[in-house]
């Protein structure tokens, strides 16, 4: 993943950036867009290919074991600063598969 700020690579599991001392902790995260299984998969390897930190938040409410319909849909949240970038390729992509 990339430094939203900065764009250096982080070290894996890293929280701060070494390069500007960006604190992921402290990223104001943005919802991306919501998808439906499998797409989350697409979307996450896009994402990793293109270094844009984020985080799928998939629903998993322990009093409803049976995820179907609404409830299996998953949030892809990215920092404000890459907001932007990552609308972009979720535009290309879904150009491309029409
Ligand atoms: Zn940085």
């Amino acid at each position: 993943m990339n430094c939203p700020q900065c764009k250096q690579r982080l070290t894996s599991q890293s929280l701060t950036c070494a390069n500007c001392g960006y604190d992921i902790n402290s990223a104001n995260w943005v919802l991306l867009t919501k998808v439906y299984p499998p797409n989350d998969l697409v979307i996450e390897s896009l994402l990793i290919s293109y270094g844009i930190l984020h985080k799928m938040i998939r629903h998993d409410i322990p009093q409803m074991p049976v995820t179907v319909g609404p409830l299996a849909e998953v949030k892809v949240m990215v920092p404000e600063q890459v907001l932007s970038e990552a609308q972009a390729l979720l535009e290309e992509m879904s150009q491309e598969s029409e």
